[in-house]
């Protein structure tokens, strides 16, 4: 059986920043994909919004990997050269009695450690941004975008030129504990059995299924996987607004809001819409629940202007109506399998945090 020191499974964009993290931390690393490419499951679905880290409960993961995340993310994208820019976004109280709501999320934002927030009149909200109909809002100047594949090309640079190898077509099957490490059998194109000391699930939608297939990991310690479609429709013509617009937070995600990509193109969305299997068809009948939603802070919104664009998939562990979950990272202290991390329920702000959660792996593979 042929011996690898690390293997990460999953080339997603937290799992390309955990093997970058091992590789320049000196490790042996190679990278199983089942996807014929990296990238191309949540990391190439989401908003590509650098999150500034308000929104979270304070001392959670989230909170603490967005907020180190962000500064580490503005950082290396500067250094590599990878396409973003800090747009700033605007908070939207779209009537007067979303107002205290705003104040609430100014004072969660702060105890992250994200102070830099500021409360706006609906004048000074438009002045800002014209089109805008609002009774007030919240400036979040360090929020940005980002080229998510830009970033995870660099990050895979960044792993191979320090020693990383990448395999493509390379489904992990199942794994099993073995004394010092694990033996992991792979399919695909070319399957073959591996011996490694470290073994790192970032499977993403799919680590809880992964989990469940890795013999000698406590069955309790596997959290059961629900998926929460979040649909975007993409606006014709150009953006009227230079910001990322938000209205207040709606259980289970963050409201129908306006992203926009390097190129200015905007897009709405994601809804939340609970589904049972992977599958990111879009239906265009949910349109007409972005242009109401939309129309409570931009009423201009033109009929006809909404295309179906794309979908991603929260990989939620917690079932509709069930309170926010946080990140899950079991290292060897939580599930008792020397030489295991497994990461469930990385949803937003997983592409902000992941400089920061690759830095925390590396940590608790040191432990
Ligand atoms: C709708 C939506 C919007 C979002 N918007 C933002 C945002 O604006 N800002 C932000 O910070 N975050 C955002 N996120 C969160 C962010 O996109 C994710 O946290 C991040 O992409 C997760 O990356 P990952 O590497 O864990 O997972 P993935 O990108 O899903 O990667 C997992 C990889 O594992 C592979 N894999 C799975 N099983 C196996 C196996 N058995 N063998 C080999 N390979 C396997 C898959 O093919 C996949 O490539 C959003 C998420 C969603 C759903």
């Amino acid at each position: 059986m042929e011996q690898v020191d690390c293997i990460v499974v999953g080339a997603g964009v937290v799992g390309l920043a955990i093997a970058r993290a091992l590789a320049l931390a000196g490790r042996e690393v190679l990278i199983l994909e089942q996807a014929e490419a990296v990238g191309t499951e949540t990391s190439a679905r989401n908003s590509e919004v650098i999150h500034a880290g308000i929104y979270y409960p304070r001392d959670s993961l989230m909170a603490r990997f967005c907020v180190e995340g962000r500064t580490a993310l503005y950082h290396y994208a500067r250094e590599r050269g990878v396409a973003h820019r800090t747009c700033g976004k605007l908070i939207v109280a779209t009537d007067a009695s979303e107002i205290d709501l705003l104040a609430g999320i100014q004072a969660r934002a702060a105890a992250n450690g994200v102070g830099d927030l500021r409360l706006l009149s609906a004048s000074e909200a438009r002045a800002l941004e014209p089109a805008l109909q609002c009774a007030g809002a919240l400036l979040s100047p360090s929020t940005g975008i980002v080229d998510s594949h830009g970033y995870m090309l660099a990050l895979l640079g960044d792993a191979e030129n320090d020693g990383a190898t990448l395999a493509c077509h390379a489904p992990v099957l199942s794994a099993r504990a073995i004394a010092d490490g694990f033996e992991v059998e792979v399919g695909g194109d070319d399957p073959m059995r591996l011996g490694c000391k470290l073994l790192i699930n970032s499977a993403g939608l799919h680590a809880p299924a992964l989990a469940r297939a890795i013999e000698g990991l406590p069955r309790e310690k596997i959290p059961r996987e629900y998926f929460a479609r979040g649909n975007y429709f993409t606006l014709a013509g150009r953006s009227p607004f230079s910001r990322l617009i938000y209205p207040v937070p709606v259980p289970g995600g963050l409201g129908t809001h306006l992203t926009l990509d390097l190129g200015g193109q905007a897009k709405f969305g994601p809804d939340v819409e609970w589904i049972e299997k992977i599958d990111y068809t879009v239906d265009p009948r949910r349109g007409e629940g972005f242009y109401a939603a939309i129309r409570r802070y931009w009423p201009d919104l033109p009929d006809g202007a909404l295309q179906p664009g794309y979908s991603g998939i929260r990989p939620k562990i917690v079932p509709p109506g069930a309170p926010g979950q946080d990140f899950v990272i079991q290292g060897p202290r939580d599930h008792g399998l020397p030489g295991l991390v497994n990461l469930f329920g990385i949803e937003s702000p997983g592409l902000t945090s992941s400089l920061a959660l690759a830095e925390h792996v590396v940590t608790l593979t040191r432990a």
